[in-house]
């Protein structure tokens, strides 16, 4: 038991990530509130409407990284080993969590150009190909699939209508969605085609419909089937890759959110409460019951957490004090989530 969960500690990862402050909060004249020690895997937060005295809050997490933090740095630190895993023939799962507007996008998709600023996914393609052209004995397959879920609907990304998918579940082989395409990748340019691909459709379609794509979460997948040949037989391993961009966090004010948007905000309420505690009841070795059932997103990704698995959750925040609310909240739920 005591050994069990070691290993699933070494394998979920609470890390923080807090953006610079942008040029608009510059000009506003607004001030940094949020502090990193990246050596010591700590974030402070200042109060910015307490008195003096108040001393600022610190949180401890696996890793926290600084404003002017590299995307390369975060990847070595998040994504490289969870790949490499994947490589081997185990799931693994990236979120991005966070209020809207800080990082969550920048964080999985980074900008094209200049490379230096690509983020996790087009990282990992690189490193899937340089990894399966470095291993010529053994014989890869790749194929990637693409999903929104918005509102509990599921959308394929990679397809250019819009229907809503179900989710099915056949005894033995677990929880699938009926009806996802999913497309054999011969090299990362075609990994790269099918990330635009369907950030295009992700963006015509919440057009289409009216949606706010910060109201949304998207999963990219990708699946690595490996077939070794050991004593002249063949050995087939298959590892699969979520990279999953998260809605934002925030909670909509009550004077807002009314009708659907109301509805929305507590579909996205619950499916992250959901992570949460499906999270830290992974970590809990007291824990008997881990709650994948209780929102689609868990039940989606439950074959990818816990078990055999790595997961990483890359709490976004801003530096600046008007979001110090929100940066708290998310600082706790992330604390929650590693802690026993
Ligand atoms: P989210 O997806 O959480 O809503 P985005 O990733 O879209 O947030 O980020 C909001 C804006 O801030 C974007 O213009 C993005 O380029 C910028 N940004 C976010 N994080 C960073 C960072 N670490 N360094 C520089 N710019 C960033
Ligand atoms: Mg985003």
């Amino acid at each position: 038991k005591q050994e069990k969960n070691s290993k699933n500690d070494e394998c979920v990862k609470v890390v923080v990530r807090c953006r610079p402050l942008n040029s608009k909060e510059k000009e506003d004249g607004r001030t940094q509130v949020v502090f990193v020690n990246q050596s010591r895997g700590e974030i402070s937060v200042t109060n910015p409407k307490g008195d003096s005295a108040e001393a600022p809050k610190v949180f401890t997490f696996d890793s926290t990284f600084e404003p002017e933090v590299e995307q390369e740095t975060v990847y070595k630190n998040t994504a490289y080993p969870i790949v490499e895993s994947v490589l081997e023939g185990y799931n693994g799962t990236i979120f991005a969590y966070g209020q809207t507007g800080t990082g969550k996008t920048h964080t999985m998709e980074g900008k094209d150009e200049p490379k230096h600023l690509r983020g996790i996914i087009p990282r990992t393609f690189d490193h899937i190909f340089r990894s399966i052209k470095g291993t010529p004995n053994v014989q890869f397959l790749v194929r990637v699939s693409f999903l929104e879920l918005y509102n509990e609907e599921i959308r394929d990304l990679l397809q250019k209508n819009i229907k809503k998918l179900e989710l099915r579940e056949k005894p033995g082989s677990g929880v699938y969605v009926k009806d996802l395409s999913t497309f054999m990748i011969q090299d990362q340019e075609e990994l790269r085609e099918k990330l635009l691909h369907g950030r295009e459709n992700r963006a015509v379609g919440a057009t289409q419909m009216n949606q706010d794509s910060s109201r949304s979460h998207s999963i990219f997948a990708i699946t690595i089937e490996r077939c070794d040949i050991v004593n002249g037989e063949s050995h087939i391993r298959v590892g699969k890759l979520n990279l999953v961009d998260l809605a934002g966090s925030e909670r909509q004010s009550k004077t807002q959110a009314t009708g659907s948007r109301l509805k929305e905000a507590i579909n996205i309420n619950q499916s992250l409460t959901t992570l949460g505690n499906v999270i830290s009841s992974l970590i809990d070795p007291k824990a008997t019951h881990v709650p994948y059932r209780d929102s689609k997103l868990t039940r989606l990704l439950q074959d990818s957490l816990g078990g055999n698995t790595k997961t990483v959750m890359v709490a976004n925040v801003g530096p600046a004090d008007f979001n110090y609310d929100e940066t708290i909240s998310t600082l706790r739920y992330a604390h929650r989530a590693k802690s026993i």
